[in-house]
C-alpha cells in the first residue's frame, strides 16, 4: 500500500510520541536513535507536538562534561483521551491522561435486547458522558474519543461493515454517536485495539512480530508485523475467530461452520461444558459471563468437570494458536480479552502446551506465550490510541503557518 506523505508524517509524530511516552524524559538524540528517524525530523516532529501542549521540556540531560542535551517529556495535562470497548456483552469506558495513566472508567452491562444501533449508541453516549464528567478528569480538555466495536469497520466512513454476533451490517455508527457527542470521533475494531495496546504499552512493547488473541463472546487476533499493527486491504484483518478449526464443526453465527470462535469464543465454551455435563450447576443459562467465572472457580477449586472443559478448550485453542505461528513466525503471542483474564493461568499452561504439540518445530523452539499483562481493559486504552493517533494527523495543521 503506498502512502501518502501526510500518512507518513502523521505515522512518525505517532512513533516520536510513543517513543517519548515510553521513555520520558528523553533526549531528541534519542528519539531519533530509538525511532530510525533524523534528528532534524524528530526535532521538527518534537517542535509540532509541543506546539499541540503534548510533549514539554524537562531540564537537561547530565552529558558528563559535554553539551547538556535537552530533555522533553510527555506532558500529561496535554488533553484526555476516551477508549470505549463494545462487547457483545457490556460497555466499557476509560478516559486515560497523556501518559496512558487510567484516570476514570466505567463498564455497563449490555443486555441481548440491547444490540440495536440505536440502543448501543445510547449506551456508548452514557458511558462517554459518565467518564468525562468523572471528577478524576475535571478540567482536561477530551481531544479525542476511539470507539470499538466488534467485526468489520470501515474506519474513513465510521461504519460497522459487518457485526455477526447482533446481524449488523452497514451501520453508521460514527454518525449515530456525533449527535450525541461533542467530541472527535474514531472507530475501529478490538483486534486492533488490544494489539495496540499490548505494543504501546503491554506485553508486545518493543516486539516487532507479535500476535494478540482476543478472547470474549467473540475471538479473533491482532497482528503486528515489523511492529505495526497489519490491517489489512480493507481492515479486516485479524478475522482468525472466523478461520475453520473443525471441518463441518459447529454452526457459526457467520453462517459457516467449525469456525475456531464456536470452540473458544465464550457461547463455545458453554456449549463445550454443556456437552460434558448437561446438567452441570455451573451452567447459567442466558449468562455466558457467569458461566465463565463460575467455570474459572470451580477449576481452581479442582472439580474435574471444569478442568476437563479448560484443557478441551485450550487443546482447541492451541491448535488453532499452532495455525497462526505457523503462519507468522511471531516473537511472542499474548491472551487478551475478558475469558483469557477469567481463566486466567489454567488455560494459558495447557495452550502452551498444545501449541508446542502442533505447531511445527523451530529454532528456538515455541514464541513466548503470555496473559495480558493489561489491567482493567486493553481494548478501551487501544481505542484511546486510535483517538490519539486521528488527532495526530492534524496536529501541524493547527498552526497557521506551518507546513503539515
Ligand atoms: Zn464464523
Amino acid at each position: 500500500v503506498k502512502r501518502t506523505s501526510r500518512e507518513i508524517r502523521t505515522a512518525n509524530r505517532y512513533r516520536v510520541l510513543r517513543q517519548a511516552i515510553a521513555d520520558s524524559p528523553v533526549s531528541r538524540p534519542r528519539l531519533a536513535e530509538a525511532t530510525g528517524l533524523s534528528t532534524a525530523t524528530v526535532a521538527t516532529l518534537v517542535g509540532e507536538l509541543a506546539g499541540a501542549g503534548m510533549l514539554v521540556d524537562a531540564g537537561f540531560e547530565d552529558s558528563g562534561g559535554g553539551r547538556p542535551r535537552g530533555l522533553v517529556a510527555v506532558n500529561p495535562d496535554g488533553g484526555a483521551l476516551i477508549g470505549v470497548d463494545v462487547a457483545e456483552t457490556y460497555v466499557h469506558a476509560g478516559i486515560y491522561d497523556l501518559a496512558w495513566t487510567p484516570l476514570a472508567r466505567t463498564e455497563r452491562a449490555l443486555r441481548p435486547m440491547d444490540s440495536t444501533p440505536e440502543r448501543v449508541a445510547r449506551a456508548i453516549g452514557a458511558a462517554v458522558r459518565a467518564v468525562a464528567g468523572h471528577h478524576a478528569a475535571a478540567g482536561r480538555p477530551v481531544i479525542g474519543a476511539g470507539v470499538s466495536v466488534p467485526g468489520v469497520v470501515d474506519r474513513e466512513a465510521g461504519v460497522s461493515v459487518f457485526a455477526p454476533n447482533w446481524g449488523w451490517q452497514d451501520v453508521p455508527l460514527l454518525r449515530l454517536l456525533a449527535e450525541r457527542l461533542p467530541y472527535r470521533l474514531f472507530l475501529d475494531n478490538p483486534l486492533h485495539a488490544c494489539l495496540t495496546a499490548e505494543l504501546w504499552s503491554g506485553a508486545a512493547r518493543g516486539r516487532d512480530d507479535a500476535v494478540v488473541i482476543n478472547l470474549g463472546t467473540g475471538v479473533g487476533a491482532g497482528l503486528a508485523l515489523g511492529g505495526e499493527l497489519h490491517r489489512g486491504v480493507s481492515n479486516s484483518a485479524g478475522e482468525w475467530g472466523h478461520t475453520m478449526l473443525v471441518l463441518d464443526g459447529r454452526l457459526c453465527h457467520c453462517g459457516r461452520h467449525g469456525c475456531v470462535e464456536t470452540y473458544v469464543g465464550a457461547p463455545g465454551i458453554v456449549q463445550s461444558l454443556r456437552e460434558l455435563s448437561p446438567l452441570s450447576p455451573l451452567l447459567h443459562p442466558e449468562d455466558q459471563t457467569e458461566t465463565i467465572a463460575e467455570l474459572a472457580r470451580a477449576c481452581r477449586l479442582g472439580d474435574p468437570v471444569a478442568a476437563k472443559a479448560v484443557r478441551e478448550t485450550a487443546s482447541y485453542l492451541g491448535a488453532a494458536v499452532a495455525d497462526l505461528v505457523n503462519l507468522l513466525d511471531p516473537e511472542i503471542v499474548v491472551l487478551s480479552g475478558w475469558v483469557a483474564r477469567r481463566l486466567g493461568t489454567p488455560l494459558l499452561r495447557q495452550v502452551r502446551q498444545s501449541v508446542a504439540q502442533h505447531a511445527l518445530r523451530r529454532t528456538p523452539g515455541s514464541p513466548e506465550i503470555v496473559l495480558s499483562p493489561l489491567g482493567a481493559n486493553p481494548v478501551s486504552l487501544g481505542s484511546a490510541t486510535f483517538a490519539l493517533e486521528g488527532v495526530l494527523a492534524t496536529v501541524g495543521q493547527r498552526r497557521p503557518g506551518r507546513a503539515s
